[in-house]
């Protein structure tokens, strides 16, 4: 798949970055390898190039990120409001990152529509709905991070792709693909893996610093979730698992614990369909979805958790409590059982 980028849409990238001096970057809620690796890797561009940039965030990043660099730069709305808010009121320019919509921004959504300056957008979700002066939306790349490679060389910053840089959109790259078991079936994605190992990017030490970083707890928790929160509903080639506030406080939960919790079930083979329900002490219930071959987890996630997401990776919320939320996820596999039993 090449990815061909309208000739306008890059000059007027080129003409806003180089007409505009302070940048903020944000990203999703909960952000991901792709969130993160994104946006310190577009920011560590920026500053070479002299400008001033923050990477903002809703809420905190996983702490299985804090070894990327430029991590210790992003300010996130949870911990530094003020901080946050000054910055939006003095920035030229918004890039908008992995994201399709504003609101997966969550509370910093208002902040940026108060102050309605141009916006850039790089992402691989289907449906933009974002007003954006350029807008580049592939949902076939692999991940936001191969677009921000291919749109960074289409503008000609090669030289700013250093070490760093590689480091970081290669942990996107494989975050998002689940070390490429996905979204990866075409040659451009391996071209620019190969060209980032071929800047002398340690993949080993990144691997093991992604996989490897959980503790007892974790573990634990792990193990707990899959005996005793899950449950299978063979009829529909269905599952779901949930964490309770009262397994978060047993076992200590961190913010990333349950990362990769949701698609362990994928592995059985009549499997074709999983949820997991996270219950928070305020707020919505957060729904996960994963699905195989040809079910639509983003469509589930849409018409019945107020969310969206990939075919076969979605989430949303459910504004009620987890033992709703997980009715609404039983009534919701009657109502697609002809697709998901076929
Ligand atoms: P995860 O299950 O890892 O939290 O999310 C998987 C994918 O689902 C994300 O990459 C994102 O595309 C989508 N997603 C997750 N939560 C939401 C949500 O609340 N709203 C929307 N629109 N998409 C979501
Ligand atoms: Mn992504």
């Amino acid at each position: 798949m090449e990815f061909i980028f309208d000739p306008k849409a890059i000059e007027n990238v080129k003409r806003l970055i180089a007409d505009n001096q302070v940048f903020a970057i944000t990203t999703h809620y909960n952000s991901d390898g792709d969130a993160i690796g994104s946006s310190t890797a577009f920011a560590e561009v920026l500053r070479q190039m002299g400008k001033t940039v923050k990477v903002l965030l809703p809420n905190d990043y996983p702490a299985f990120f804090r070894w990327m660099y430029g991590v210790d730069d992003i300010l996130s709305l949870d911990r530094h409001s003020k901080e946050v808010q000054k910055y939006i009121a003095s920035m030229d320019v918004l890039i908008c990152l992995d994201i399709n919509q504003l609101s997966r921004t969550e509370d910093l959504e208002q902040f940026f529509t108060q102050s309605n300056k141009p916006k850039i957008v790089i992402d691989h979700h289907i449906n933009l709905q974002i007003e954006a002066d350029v807008a580049f939306s592939f949902h076939k790349a692999s991940s936001t991070c191969e677009l921000v490679y291919h749109i960074l060389c289409a503008c000609g910053y090669e030289k700013y792709i250093n070490k760093h840089v590689a480091e970081s959109l290669y942990t996107g790259i494989m975050t998002d693909t689940g070390r490429l078991d996905y979204s990866s079936n075409y040659p451009e994605v391996y071209n620019v893996m190969g060209t980032l190992v071929g800047m002398g990017i340690n993949k080993a030490k990144i691997h093991d610093k992604i996989n490897n970083v959980f503790n007892y707890d974790r573990f634990r928790l792990q193990s707990a979730v899959m005996k005793d929160n899950f449950t299978y509903l063979p009829d529909y080639h269905a599952g779901y698992m949930f964490i309770s506030n009262a397994n978060k406080r047993e076992y200590n939960f961190q913010l990333g614990d349950s990362e990769g919790f949701v698609n362990m079930p994928l592995c059985m083979r009549d499997l074709k369909f999983v949820a997991l329900f996270t219950e928070y002490e305020k707020g919505p219930v957060k729904a996960s979805f994963r699905s195989k071959g040809d079910f639509p987890a983003n469509e589930f996630a849409t018409e019945l958790f107020n969310g969206g997401g990939h075919f076969n990776a979605a989430g949303g919320k459910y504004f009620g409590t987890l033992d709703e939320a997980i009715q609404a996820f039983k009534d919701g596999l009657e109502k697609y059982r002809e697709k998901l039993v076929k």
